[in-house]
């Protein structure tokens, strides 16, 4: 079933655990997302980031709407969120479409030009009812200028936080966007002194390049909304090259697309468990 992003952010929270949230780009994705957390029998979220929108021709409607089904549909709670985004316009839209949640990403911007961009569309999206997630300086990797060395500053973000009103906080704390090796180092001293200082969930991006061990540790530590794409992807992709590779003559694009599918369900599954 549908469940707002803020309750599971919150039950996540409240229990010591964390909560999934798995980059949907194609249909496939979502109905795989939600059959792992079915079979780990464990709310999850899926989220479409503003990148896949422009995937789907820039039209945000029908993937939504698609995502939203397999959400309602599903026998454990599942929450719809709209990620990284800092086109106004589409923020906008995120109520009409059925997202629980937004992350507004106004971090290309300075520290002042984040903060009235955040705050300007925590505004909006409070008025909605909707769970706001944004993201002070940057996590490495999105333009691989900072990455992996970029840290947040404990007093820094929770003045952010005050400034902006947003509920959940995105800390650069070693992990890295798209790294398809799982080998980021946390810094779980810096992660401890993040929890004390700033009052709302914090949130893991690049967490494909983090390895279960620290991942576990991470959730431990107070890292609440746990983000996942490439690690998807890279499950995907390997099936399809292993089932093209081993038969030339396949044609119905189901042949591969349902082991690439299956393939993402069971990385899913197991993340579910280690950050559960
Ligand atoms: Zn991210």
């Amino acid at each position: 079933m549908f469940s707002p992003t803020g309750e599971l952010v919150a039950a996540a929270r409240r229990a010591g655990g964390g909560v999934g949230a798995f980059n949907v780009i194609t249909l496939e994705h979502a109905e795989a997302i939600v059959a792992g957390a079915e079979s780990a029998g464990r709310p999850v979220i899926l989220q479409l980031s503003q990148n896949a929108v422009r995937f789907h021709h820039g039209r945000l409607g029908p993937i939504a709407a698609a995502a939203r089904a397999v959400a309602s549909a599903s026998t454990v709670p599942v929450g719809l969120h709209l990620d990284h985004v800092d086109d106004e316009p589409l923020i906008a839209q995120a109520a009409d479409n059925g997202f629980g949640s937004v992350m507004v990403d106004a971090s290309k911007l300075d520290y002042a030009g984040n903060v009235a961009a955040t705050a300007r569309a925590v505004r909006l999206l409070h008025s909605q009812g909707l769970w706001v997630e944004s993201e002070l300086g940057e996590v490495g990797g999105k333009d691989g200028a900072h990455a992996p060395g970029v840290r947040t500053d404990p007093e820094e973000a929770a003045r952010y936080v005050a400034e902006t009103g947003v509920d959940g906080l995105a800390v650069a704390v070693g992990s890295s966007h798209a790294m398809t090796t799982r080998t980021a180092v946390l810094d779980h001293d810096l992660i401890g002194r993040l929890r004390a200082a700033v009052p709302v969930p914090l949130v893991l991006h690049g967490s494909s390049g983090v390895p279960d061990g620290e991942l576990a540790n991470a959730v431990r530590g107070g890292l609440v909304k746990i983000n996942i794409g490439t690690a998807l992807n890279t499950a995907f992709t390997a099936a399809v090259r292993e089932r093209l590779a081993a038969d030339a003559s396949v044609v119905d694009p189901r042949k591969y697309v349902a082991p690439a599918r299956d393939a993402m369900a069971a990385v899913v599954a197991h993340l579910l468990t280690v950050i559960g």
